[in-house]
């Protein structure tokens, strides 16, 4: 995909990387904090506009980084595929000229977010998935079956890693780039597993220990941030990842 020499290199600064879920106008009980309403959503990309910021897939912002540019460029994504991104994220996105990253489970689509305790939602089937690609955003691998990749046998960690992105590349009939750890949870052998999979980065949640092309830090993004708090977020990302250069 990349020659190996940018293959292990991490993009130059580490990017600020905002990490949604669901993004939805329901108003039924949301105890692990997964939804955005349209609304509050349109309301925070209009604050990166004022703040002279484009959202944009992570593979693009990778990219941009790769070539030196992507400066104002922050990386919107999307974890889990829930349906709803589909019918209320990408028009919302649309009209601020923005893109993201869905990162779907290549082992559940059209079902349901199962390893959850709380309320279940539904996810994206493959005509979903592909409309979603359809419409210039990136869908990324989340694993096959959203499992804990920390500590997991080789076998089931291929199968999670390098079996998703086939089941996605089949899916889709493109390379799929992007990997995400669920739970934000990796270690070692899970970074190299996405390295020995093809993938060309992945991304984490809040870890800034490592920060590295396989292990890029994002941080949450939720109904409560308005845009001076998501400003405020945005700033923290920055001292964050000055600490760990
Ligand atoms: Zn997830």
């Amino acid at each position: 995909m990349r020659d190996d020499v940018q293959l292990d290199r991490p993009p130059r600064v580490v990017p600020p990387v905002l990490m949604y879920h669901s993004v939805s106008p329901a108003t039924t009980p949301d105890p692990n904090l997964l939804r955005v309403h349209p609304d509050r959503l349109d309301a925070q990309l209009r604050a990166l506009a004022r703040m002279g910021l484009r959202g944009v897939s992570l593979r693009e912002l990778v990219e941009a980084r790769d070539g030196g540019e992507g400066a104002r460029m922050v990386a919107l994504t999307f974890d889990d595929g829930y349906r709803d991104f589909l019918e209320h994220a990408v028009p919302v996105l649309d009209r601020h000229g923005m893109t993201g990253t869905v990162y779907v489970v290549a082992g559940r689509l059209g079902g349901e977010n199962d390893w959850d305790e709380g309320p279940r939602l539904p996810l994206m089937d493959a005509d979903e998935v592909r409309a979603v690609a359809a419409a210039g955003h990136e869908v990324g691998s989340h694993s096959s079956s959203h499992a804990h990749l920390a500590g997991l046998d080789p076998a089931a960690l291929r199968e999670e890693v390098a079996g998703s992105r086939l089941a996605l590349e089949e899916v889709l009939g493109r390379p799929v780039p992007g990997f995400c750890y669920p739970y934000g949870d990796f270690d070692a052998a899970a970074a190299q597993a996405a390295r020995d999979a093809g993938y060309d980065h992945a991304c984490v949640t809040r870890d800034y220990s490592v920060a590295d092309r396989f292990t890029i830090p994002r941080f949450y993004v939720g109904q409560r941030d308005n845009g001076p708090r998501l400003a405020a977020k945005l700033g923290r990302h920055l001292l964050a990842r000055t600490r760990v250069r």
